[in-house]
């Protein structure tokens, strides 16, 4: 006889009875996809034969979600087998929000097979098929895999020690290599949604062949799954690809380069509107401002480093009088040989030098993506040098600065992640210790949450990196606070204290936004394309209702240009409605309609894209309206 405990107080007595049962008894099954066992995951049906603490694993919480999510993915595979038998499979696991199968199918599957694949999934769940797990010696799993002809289980399975034993889940016809848990039945899976297919390399290697992946999202409720499908329309919509082409901002051009982006005038009217905010933000936190070089002769990139660890994110070099020249995918030795241009003194430091710096770095063309991940972008850059005593102060300003510009661009919520000292490192223990200490000091003062990754650091030197929640929830990675140990020493910078020595300054590499592609992307999918006042690139649109209205709109025109107004006029021969229509697809700010009231009054009629219809306006409510728009510039550093 066993004694079992709940997780209320509950006991229990019996034999080999299953941690379902047990559950079930307790009336508190509900709900439950697994159980937690002495603390250990199993299986609703596994029989618990010994004294046991025994607690449900709810389908809602992030272990039951999981265990719902890898059922599906097995749900998903049943169905393929039954639709095209010979299908051979992979691995499929859970992942974020779903899960996703690997499979060789006898032919290729396009998006409109996947209804199909969901309609056997859920005949399957209908049947409510028992799920049964089978332990199995390493073996025995070899020869039943292999005569069920499935050579990529075989080759997982032959990758386990031998004599070690393994674990088989099995429903109906269908049988998968698993740990588990997983659900009693195909009916407990009933809210998923197919979503899209991809190939995938076997093991993620372009020596083997291609299989076919096929992902999934799946739930533990009707309206979890629903509330998930909407926001995956609304990530959809903003798009900022999709954006990018509506609302004329950039475009990428395969032919001519994949990853390089091409900023259209709107996107380059909201770049120079960014660039200039940002240029006199760094002017008014002390920082000066370089300009370097594209190219650098081999020599640099030797003494940097940069050609033995990260040679394979460079191109290939160029010749120019027989020697090899590269193009920068960093700028940082560029400003250790400004700073290499004089001998410098403790009295010079803390010495800030800013670049928006276009670098170039390789990336595999498979994971290219829009303007976030490309070839060519332009970092907004600093490096920090000063003395050691210096290094704290510096590191809260920068995390301050951060923290400002976040604000103001309107992404409230920032995360901050520490990566300490990793094995292989270079540097000193004690340059490690304050470099650590400065940062995470920084990061408590600043009452950000954060964590920290163990060890997670570069070999030469520990981080701060911050995420910022856009308005969808998702988490970009954007501001990197980074020492560096190793290009101080490699280039041999000093500086001389005031006891007459020569010493090391410490060097931070720091970059708020990231690359100004990268953050032009994130920007139009957190706004949905409709950018905050100050930096769209058109701010107003004036639509004259008829020809005879063309005079005063253009004397309007001319007034909101001379107060600094982002201002365009939309004389088209189309029907108003329409033209309102398109200025609020364009998510332009205002609209101002000139019709035969205006031009006798001298007003204008204001529409706002969130708002709505403000109603007539004279010139001047329309200006004190247009100055009461939130313009940094004005506010700078605070
Ligand atoms: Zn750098």
């Amino acid at each position: 006889m066993s004694v079992f405990s709940g997780p209320e107080g509950q006991r229990l007595e019996g034999n080999d009875l299953s941690a379902g049962e047990i559950l079930r008894r307790w009336q508190c099954d509900k709900g439950a996809v697994a159980a937690r066992v002495n603390g250990r995951m199993v299986d609703l049906f596994s029989p618990v034969s010994e004294d046991a603490s025994v607690e449900p694993v709810e389908g809602a919480s992030e272990e039951g979600l999981e265990i719902l999510r890898h059922s599906a993915a097995h749900l998903m595979a049943q169905a393929v087998q039954r639709l095209y038998p010979g299908a051979k499979f992979g691995v499929g696991p859970a992942i974020k929000d779903g899960f996703y199968y690997d499979m060789e199918l006898p032919r290729r599957l396009l998006e409109e097979d996947l209804p199909r694949i969901e309609d056997e999934m859920r005949r399957l769940a209908q049947e409510d098929i028992p799920v049964t797990r089978r332990e199995f010696s390493r073996d025995e799993a070899l020869a039943f895999f292999r005569d069920r002809g499935q050579s990529y289980k075989e080759e997982l399975i032959a990758e386990i020690p031998e004599g070690e034993g393994l674990s088989c889940y099995e429903q109906g016809d269908f049988a998968d290599l698993c740990r588990g848990p997983h659900v009693p039945s195909t009916g407990a899976v009933r809210h998923f949604k197919l979503l899209s297919v991809a190939g995938a390399y076997w093991r993620g290697s372009e020596q083997n062949p291609m299989l076919t992946r096929v992902y999934g999202t799946a739930w533990d409720s009707a309206e979890a799954l629903k509330h998930h499908l909407e926001m995956l329309e609304e990530i959809e919509k903003r798009d900022h690809r999709r954006l990018g082409r509506d609302l004329d901002l950039f475009s990428v051009h395969e032919e001519a380069g994949p990853g390089l982006i091409y900023w259209h005038p709107k996107g380059g009217r909201l770049r120079v509107e960014l660039e200039n905010w940002w240029r006199q933000e760094h002017f008014a936190h002390g920082y000066d401002i370089l300009f370097t070089p594209h190219l650098g002769r081999s020599w640099l990139w030797e003494t940097s480093g940069h050609l033995g660890f990260y040679k394979e994110n460079m191109y290939s070099p160029m010749e120019i009088d027989k020697d090899d020249y590269y193009v920068k995918p960093m700028n940082c030795p560029f400003h250790i040989l400004v700073y290499k241009t004089r001998t410098r003194s403790y009295r010079d430091l803390p010495l800030r030098w800013a670049e928006l710096g276009t670098v170039y770095r390789y990336e595999r063309s498979g994971v290219l993506h829009g303007c976030m991940r490309v070839r060519g972008f332009t970092q907004d850059d600093a490096h920090i040098i000063c003395t050691p005593e210096q290094i704290e102060d510096e590191i809260l300003e920068v995390l301050r600065f951060s923290m400002y510009v976040w604000r103001t661009l309107g992404f409230s919520e920032v995360k901050a992640y520490l990566a300490t000292r990793p094995e292989k490192s270079v540097g000193d223990d004690a340059s490690w210790q304050t470099a650590a200490a400065s940062l995470r000091k920084a990061i408590e003062a600043e009452g950000l949450s954060y964590e920290v990754d163990e060890g997670g650091g570069a070999f030469y030197g520990p981080k701060i990196d911050l995420k910022v929640r856009d308005a969808v929830g998702r988490e970009w990675q954007v501001t990197t606070i980074q020492f560096d140990f190793n290009l101080p020493e490699r280039f041999d910078m000093t500086f001389t204290d005031a006891d007459g020595k020569e010493k090391r300054p410490f060097m931070v590499h720091r970059a708020l936004l990231g690359s100004l592609e990268r953050f032009f992307g994130i920007l139009i999918e957190h706004y949905a394309g409709a950018f905050p006042y100050w930096l769209a690139p058109v701010q107003a649109r004036i639509i004259p209702v008829a020809s005879d209205h063309g005079a005063y709109a253009a004397e309007v025109e001319k007034t909101l240009r001379k107060w600094g107004v982002r201002v365009e006029v939309d004389a088209r021969d189309e029907k108003l409605g329409k033209r309102i229509r398109d200025a609020q697809m364009q998510k332009i700010p205002y609209m101002l309609v000139i019709g035969d009231r205006e031009r006798d009054g001298g007003t204008v009629a204001v529409r706002e894209r969130a708002a709505g219809d403000l109603g007539g306006m004279t010139m001047e409510s329309l200006r004190s309206r247009l100055d009461g728009e939130f313009q940094p510039l004005r506010n700078l550093g605070q």
